[in-house]
């Protein structure tokens, strides 16, 4: 008999669904709080805002991070901003139309209700932030100002320079900090969670890696939050910093926390291309860019020709040998059409030949027409550390004019391609964060929930705070409304003994296999294999050779890996062996879930199901559904489970960007 899936949503329409949830969700008696302990593990915007947040509430809670300090995780790196619909603009937005945007952004494949959500809190985030003193950039009279990003046509986007979420992050550490203070978080830096405690069905702690000693330790709480990130390292080369992993996420799924949509992948559209095979880092330019940037190639092949051969210059070429196809393709949108959309299109161009670098796989991003109409000042003001860090990587800087052709001044483009950069996938929740582990929630990036098969630009901040300051604080407690009668769990029962014993197994395998390979020659090639075969084009021949060759590169990584040092102290590289065996899982998970979707939506593109013009071809009829894994050990396939979406308030079609 098929599994079902219960979602908790409660039924009605958008928006009344929120409402009414929150009228009868039962919450903690205040005096009970104080026996209650939840484990949150993460510091980025998701963990941090929900552990500050759990805090204040009068919960006690323990906070996880691999780093050595929350200031350090990956939401720091967050560049462009964050969505809200406060509608500052008066350009006729509302939060109607951003959960609508979200919707169709992510090509109708996420669940409505929780959109909504997402779209009715995003105003409260911001008020939120501001309170914290985030500094937003705000217009001449002092308002907040707004840019606007992908997939839509008002500006709703807000931010801090290109640092936005470290900015946010500063803000949420703050709240954080002083819930510390305060003797309610109790926080640990650089300890890693390498396995979840499961006693008598439900989450009742974890065992972590203190990542300077080595020692294992044991956490019990009441329930077990994660908000450890996204799996985009599967493939070696993305945008995500060097430490993001799945390791957490894996081995909840492998306790039994079903896995949902792993194939839904984001390829962003400008990051600076790979120039070698030393490279072990893509570098992201802010979506931002696209409002005042225009993405085109040469109209003439030759001139394509020349640019790979290097004896041509992008700002040779007049205006009229230019093709700004984002523009000619999707006219009512432009350069500002969804990231999936605009990185096939430059997949499109490049493999018709027409890339402008020495590999051939590269666009232009021009900012001329901008610096001409706006002058130099205002862009540097809006991009400055942008154009900055794309100097300091490619010793080219696109605000030096390099050209003059009948009259008009010509400045040097950025040269971008697209790379791994978020994933959409993550661990399956219910309408309350959830997952299939009573006691176990999941937020931020490693859950599934908000974004379908594609993230709109800024809106992975939103569903980050959106999980951590005003979703889970809130649901978390129906789940622990009556749970202070069984209090915590000691740390000394069987079901412990027998996790730690496991994680040390791991460790111990993986020190004596004393093969001759390190692990990031191996991780690498596994790199190669996701882009090559489940990266941004897909087919089911390529899937399953993608497969058969991750099969055995997993093997060597079993048999011919080589982790110098000891299990005690400092060993990054026995760390690093860890996270590649999670990816090995995550990298199939990734390549089943597309095999088993016969169809293309968002970001996952397969080859075999696209329109005439090459866009994304649905099939609603078979696959209008969340894909939910359920792990059933090492070499075996996982088991699917579907969880059909029901759309209410927004007719599902297919996508228009251009009119
Ligand atoms: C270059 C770049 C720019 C971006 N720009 C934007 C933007 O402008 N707007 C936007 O909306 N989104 C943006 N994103 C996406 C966004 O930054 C992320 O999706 C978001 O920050 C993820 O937040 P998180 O809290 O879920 O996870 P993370 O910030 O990745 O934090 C994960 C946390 O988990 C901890 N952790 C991980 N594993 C373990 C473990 N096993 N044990 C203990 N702790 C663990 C880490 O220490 C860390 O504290 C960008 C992403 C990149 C890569």
């Amino acid at each position: 008999m098929a599994k079902v899936i219960d979602s908790k949503i409660p039924a009605g329409p958008v928006p009344e669904k929120w409402k009414e949830y929150k009228a009868h969700q039962r919450l903690v008696n205040p005096k009970n709080k104080l026996k209650l302990d939840v484990i949150v593990v993460g510091t980025g915007l998701a963990g941090a805002s929900a552990a500050a947040s759990l805090g204040e509430m009068g919960f006690n809670v323990i906070n996880l991070c691999i780093q050595d300090s929350p200031r350090r995780a990956h939401s720091i790196a967050a560049q462009g901003g964050i969505n809200a619909a406060k509608c500052y603009q008066n350009d006729g937005d509302s939060i109607y139309r951003l959960f609508y945007d979200t919707v169709k952004g992510g090509d109708y494949r996420a669940r409505e209700a929780n959109v909504y959500r997402l779209a009715e809190v995003s105003n409260n985030i911001i008020d939120q932030c501001v309170a914290q003193g985030v500094p937003f950039a705000r217009e001449y009279g002092g308002m907040l100002a707004n840019r606007s990003f992908g997939g839509a046509q008002v500006s709703r986007t807000f931010y801090a320079k290109g640092q936005t979420g470290q900015q946010l992050l500063l803000g949420a550490y703050s709240s954080l900090s002083c819930q510390v203070n305060a003797g309610k978080v109790k926080l640990y830096t650089r300890y890693e969670m390498e396995d979840v405690v499961i006693v008598d069905g439900r989450a009742r702690g974890i065992i972590a890696k203190n990542l300077v000693t080595g020692k294992l330790e044991r956490f019990s709480a009441n329930a077990v939050v994660i908000a450890t990130g996204g799996y985009g390292n599967t493939y070696f080369l993305s945008t995500n910093a060097m430490g993001c992993n799945c390791t957490a996420a894996v081995q909840c799924y492998r306790k039994g926390a079903y896995f949902a949509n792993p194939s839904y992948v984001q390829i962003h559209p400008t990051c600076i291309p790979v120039h070698g095979d030393k490279q072990s880092k893509l570098t992201l330019m802010s979506e931002s860019l696209r409002n005042d940037g225009r993405i085109w190639v040469p109209k003439k092949i030759e001139d394509a020709k020349a640019l790979q051969a290097g004896t041509k210059q992008g700002w040779e070429i007049p205006e009229e040998d230019r093709d700004y196809y984002l523009e000619r393709r999707y006219p009512a949108f432009g350069n500002l059409v969804p990231r999936d959309v605009a990185s096939r299109a430059a997949k499109e161009r490049c493999d018709k030949g027409f890339g402008v670098n020495n590999t051939g796989l590269a666009v232009f991003l021009d900012f001329s027409e901008s610096i001409n109409r706006l002058g130099i000042d205002v862009i540097m003001q809006r991009y400055g550390n942008l154009f900055e860090m794309y100097e300091e990587i490619t010793d080219v800087f696109p605000g030096d004019v390099a050209n003059e052709i009948n009259g008009v001044k010509y400045y040097k483009p950025m040269m971008i391609y697209p790379a791994i950069h978020y994933t959409m996938g993550g661990i399956w929740v219910d309408y309350e964060l959830q997952t299939s582990i009573p006691g176990l929630f999941a937020i931020g990036e490693c859950n599934f929930s908000d974004h379908g098969a594609n993230r709109l630009g800024a809106s992975a901040l939103m569903q980050g705070l959106a999980d951590g300051y005003f979703v889970l604080p809130y649901t978390i407690q129906n789940y622990l409304a009556d749970q202070s009668i069984w209090g915590k769990v000691s740390t000394d029962r069987p079901e412990f003994d027998e996790a730690e014993k496991a994680v040390n197994a791991e460790l111990d395998r993986l020190l004596n296999i004393k093969g001759k390979r390190s692990v990031d020659s191996i991780h690498k090639e596994l790199g190669h294999i996701m882009w090559e075969y489940v990266g941004m084009g897909r087919t089911a021949e390529g899937l399953k050779t993608g497969l058969k060759k991750m099969h055995e590169l997993e093997k060597e990584f079993d048999t011919n890996l080589f982790v110098p040092g000891s299990k005690e102290g400092l060993n990054i590289e026995l760390d690093k062996a860890i996270h590649l065996r999670d990816f090995f899982t995550m990298g199939q998970l990734v390549a089943f879930d597309a095999l088993s979707r016969n169809e293309s939506c968002g970001g996952h593109f397969r080859e075999e199901y696209q329109t005439e013009e090459g866009e994304a071809k649905r099939d609603d009829e078979n696959y209008f559904y969340v894909g939910c894994w359920e792990y059933k050990g090492k070499g075996n396939e996982p088991e699917l489970i579907k969880e059909p979406l029901e759309y209410e308030a927004i007719k599902v079609q297919t996508r228009n960007y251009k009119n």
